[in-house]
């Protein structure tokens, strides 16, 4: 079994003799649990360039909004450290909220811009909460690397700009997006998708093949590929609601040409579950 801390003391204490000590490299992969196919490829990715692989286990509350899901968000610990058993994780933090946000706590990393568009125009202050408890995770574990995975394309430009703006001396190692056999995008909020809501939700990976046929036969402009996808994915039952469906580069520019390497990213309902989904245009 990985060994489990709760406490941010105990945990400093055992990296620490870790890394001075044995002069050990750590590898860190930050999670909120329930733990899926995506997830295990960060931590596979982790174990091969590293000494050490720390997993955190916390779902984070002021990355939620108040109508959000945190409260029905899955959580099974125990489930969890037999899954990080399996794959050799030699550690697991999973601190309680007041570890993590003591009384009195009042400082916020707030990355501008890239925080405000696409799902920071949906979820507002969700950006600021992720980019907060990444920066506390990264300073109690002081890792070499960190993974962060493309499904969450935009999470993943804000901590890449973090650590660049805040000159933080860690790696920050993007791993591409795991999709189930039929192309769904592995997500712990799958589990929420009734049988024909998760049949509709191949909507979101099958409009990417959209876009990429129309491409593929010369449409470039975005728009139009936008639109399309669009109807694509509301001719679906179960689909209550598209937030967006944007092109951009791989910055997350807006576009209104397509080019090889841009981004698509988008946000959908389906019932009352959230997904987002984001692809690289191949071309
Ligand atoms: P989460 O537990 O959803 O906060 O995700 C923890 C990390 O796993 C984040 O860096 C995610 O981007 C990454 N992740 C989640 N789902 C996938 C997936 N299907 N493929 C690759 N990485 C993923």
């Amino acid at each position: 079994m990985p060994l489990l801390f709760r406490r941010v003391k105990d945990l400093r204490n055992h990296l620490r003799s870790l890394r001075c000590d044995k002069g050990f490299s750590i590898g860190f992969v930050p999670t909120m649990g329930y733990l899926h196919e995506g997830h295990e490829a960060l931590i596979r990715k982790s174990k091969v360039q590293n000494d050490v692989t720390v997993v955190s286990i916390y779902v984070n509350p002021t990355q939620f909004g108040p109508s959000e899901d945190y409260d029905r968000y899955p959580r099974d610990l125990e489930r969890d450290m037999a899954l990080c058993e399996d794959l050799g994780v030699d550690v697991v933090f999973a601190p309680p909220d007041e570890e993590m946000y003591p009384m009195g706590f009042q400082t916020e990393v707030y990355v501008k811009g890239l925080s405000d568009i696409l799902e920071g125009k949906f979820r507002p202050g969700h950006f600021k909460g992720v980019a907060t408890v990444v920066l506390k995770l990264l300073n109690i574990v002081q890792p070499d690397r960190a993974y962060f995975g493309e499904k969450d394309y935009q999470q993943l430009k804000v901590i890449e700009t973090m650590v660049r703006d805040l000159l933080l001396p860690v790696e920050i190692v993007p791993v591409e997006t795991v999709r189930e056999p039929d192309g769904l995008a592995c997500s712990s909020r799958n589990v929420y998708l009734s049988k024909e809501e998760r049949e509709s939700a191949l909507s979101l990976y099958r409009s990417f093949l959209v876009a990429e046929d129309l491409i593929s036969k010369g449409e470039r402009r975005a728009e139009v590929i936008k639109k399309k996808m669009e109807e694509f994915i509301l001719s679906h039952p179960h689909v209550t609601k598209v937030d967006y469906v944007e092109i951009t580069d791989p910055d997350l520019r807006p576009k209104e040409r397509v080019e090889k390497g841009d981004r698509i990213l988008l946000a959908v309902w389906v019932g009352s579950t959230r997904l987002i989904d984001n692809w690289k245009v191949s071309l």
